[in-house]
């Protein structure tokens, strides 16, 4: 569904993404690993058009959309998650929820994914009226998780999800991970949670220095003695 091919991308003369490479089924969970400054949030950020490749290319289905706007990767179905929630804090949960529906893509059925949304994460609909930024930061990340599925899209791409999230709330955003797997989403993880983020990943990549150094399944990079060394602790 999504393909990713040498794809290169520089900050002024330092490279941050060398000849990376991935590919990503529809309807699967694919993590990607790697210390701080690998390169993954970069990544992420080339995928749904915000940076900006050197070179390269990324297929979305039957399109290439290497350098397009972030609009136009949105509307074709790529949602992102971005890291830190990106809540919009004056604006009250429902009108951040709207503001997931805006691209055309979403417009027509956004009763509906309003209803699904809600039907998910009911915590949301007691707090409808509320102010964004006084949710806590579970709610504010369901918040984020919501408005990205109110842009309808057929892939999301997390970015540290349970950064700053109590246990109890890391195992919860977990399972709505696993909920929206199992209902057919094709995700991409980043997360520095390796452990948690590989068990829910069919498939996962080690991004090290801006290069893919290990790829396989889940259970693979589990048992894998590098992995298990440099990510897991063990
Ligand atoms: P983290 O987990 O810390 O977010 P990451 O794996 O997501 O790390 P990136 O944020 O993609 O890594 O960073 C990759 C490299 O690019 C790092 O060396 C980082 O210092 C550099 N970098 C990231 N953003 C910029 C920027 N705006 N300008 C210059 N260099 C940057």
């Amino acid at each position: 569904m999504l393909t990713v091919t040498d794809l290169d991308l520089f900050y002024g003369d330092a490279q941050a993404l060398d000849r990376v490479s991935l590919a990503v089924a529809e309807g699967s969970t694919t993590a990607i690993v790697g210390a701080n400054g690998a390169g993954k949030t970069s990544l992420i950020r080339s995928i749904a058009g915000i940076l900006k490749p050197a070179a390269g290319s990324i297929r979305f289905r039957d399109r290439e959309i290497a350098g397009q706007p972030s609009h136009r990767v949105c509307d074709l179905g790529i949602g992102q998650v971005a890291e830190g929630r990106q809540v919009f804090p004056s604006l009250t949960v429902r009108e951040n929820l709207e503001m997931g529906a805006v691209i055309p893509r979403a417009r027509a059925g956004a009763k509906d994914s309003f209803a699904r949304v809600l039907a998910m994460f009911p915590r949301l609909e007691e707090r409808l009226g509320q102010a964004a930024g006084t949710l806590s930061g579970g709610e504010q990340q369901m918040l984020a998780i919501g408005r990205c599925l109110m842009g309808k899209p057929d892939l999301i791409m997390f970015d540290e999800p349970s950064l700053g999230l109590a246990p109890a709330l890391v195992s919860e955003l977990f399972r709505t991970i696993r909920t929206l797997a199992a209902d057919g989403m094709t995700i991409v993880l980043v997360e520095q949670n390796v452990a948690a983020s590989l068990k829910v990943a069919d498939r996962g990549y080690v991004l090290e220095n801006g290069r893919i150094a290990l790829s396989g399944t889940g259970a693979e990079l589990l048992a894998d003695p590098a992995v298990k060394q440099a990510y897991l602790g063990l």
